[in-house]
């Protein structure tokens, strides 16, 4: 038994959502990590099974390591299929967003969105981000929020949502792309299960959705054993010649120029991960990560006229919070220990911004 976490009348709402649409479309956020193609593509494959028609957006192009998911492949990117994303949205019914809340987390794809929500179409949004009053989308009567911030991932809200859903209108399982795509988000937001994951109901929608044949072990190494030679490269060169360390704050710092990538012939997705790895050493409880990008289309109107961007990403254990410096800093955000943020301008200053910032915000013990 899997305690019921969403209430009754927001899964009723949802049900009877679901039920009068038939064009659906599903978001989920820029640079597409496992939790978000998890979510979007366990929401797609769900509704097809209930017979709908379904078309997933994403802003920007998903990982190659995440392009074996099921459904993956029908996903519109955006940036590159903007004609057919428009018409899609045009036409739906009911629009669901899976992993973030805000709009302007996926670029002008967000204006478009909100433009449907301005004209009265329907809009459920599931996500494990903190709402932030004044970004997130705003409440009205079509507007469906499924947003539980202590959840460890978007995937598993949705899991939580089909199941209720089940108990309420008598439906069959779900089927195995459904699980696999959501066992996949859980996973990855996650570390393998390696962080947020200490409770025992976890691992009982684990076992569920390894009952439904969910092959776990064969996810893992889809996700977790693919990398390209390339990338493995430029995670040693990050740990040899770019990590610094400031051992009165436990923190580490790696930033990387658009040269440097370029010599490992960067690819989205292949940053995935570095962040991480500085964790690893003993007494160092603060990591954080820089990337010079260049801004994408979908994301001019944030940019103030800057053809450059920095994305940034932070990571932490226990109670040291690195959401805050995020949001303060890099106009951004996320959970406590995994969160990041964007600077629309050079990567000097970027740095500059965090070493001038970090002692503020991260503690010495
Ligand atoms: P990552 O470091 O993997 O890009 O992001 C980690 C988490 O930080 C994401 O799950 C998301 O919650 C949050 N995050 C990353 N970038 C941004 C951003 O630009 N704005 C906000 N609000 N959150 C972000
Ligand atoms: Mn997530």
């Amino acid at each position: 038994m899997i305690t019921d976490k969403i209430e009754k009348s927001v899964v009723e709402r949802v049900w009877a959502a679901v039920q009068s649409a038939q064009r659906i479309v599903v978001l989920t956020h820029m640079s597409p990590d496992g939790d978000a193609m998890g979510s979007s593509l366990g929401m797609r494959q769900w509704l097809l099974q209930q017979g709908k028609q379904v078309q997933v957006i994403v802003p920007n192009a998903f990982p190659d390591f995440l392009a074996w998911m099921p459904g993956a492949k029908e996903d519109l990117i955006y940036e590159t299929q903007r004609d057919q994303a428009d018409a899609s949205l045009a036409q739906a019914d009911l629009i669901i967003c899976t992993d973030f809340n805000e709009p302007y987390r996926i670029g002008s794809l967000g204006t478009k969105m909100m433009e449907q929500y301005k004209a009265g179409k329907s809009v459920i949004v599931i996500d494990h981000h903190l709402m932030v009053a004044e970004k997130t989308v705003p409440e009205a009567e079509q507007v469906i929020k499924i947003v539980l911030a202590e959840s460890p991932s978007a995937s598993e809200i949705v899991y939580r949502l089909i199941y209720q859903i089940q108990q309420l209108a008598g439906l069959d399982a779900m089927n195995l792309d459904t699980a696999t795509c959501l066992y996949t988000g859980m996973m990855t937001d996650t570390g393998n299960f390696s962080f947020n994951s200490n409770y025992p109901e976890m691992y009982e929608i684990v076992g569920d959705l390894v009952r439904l044949g969910v092959n776990k072990d064969a996810v893992y190494n889809a996700v977790f054993n693919s990398y390209k030679a390339d990338r493995m490269r430029l995670m040693g060169y990050c740990l040899y010649s770019k990590m610094r360390i400031f051992p009165e704050y436990h923190t580490a710092f790696i930033y990387l120029s658009r040269k440097e990538l370029y010599r490992f012939h960067f690819q989205s997705g292949d940053a995935e991960g570095i962040v991480n790895l500085p964790l690893q050493i003993k007494d160092i409880y603060y990591s954080c990560f820089m990337r010079e990008d260049k801004v994408n289309p979908s994301e001019v109107e944030l940019a103030n006229g800057s053809k450059i961007k920095v994305k940034i990403s932070m990571r932490s254990q226990g109670d040291r919070p690195v959401n805050v410096m995020c949001h303060e800093v890099f106009n951004g955000g996320g959970h406590k220990n995994a969160s990041g943020g964007e600077h629309y301008g050079s990567l000097p200053e970027a740095v500059e911004k965090f070493l001038a910032n970090y002692p503020k915000y991260f503690k010495k013990d």
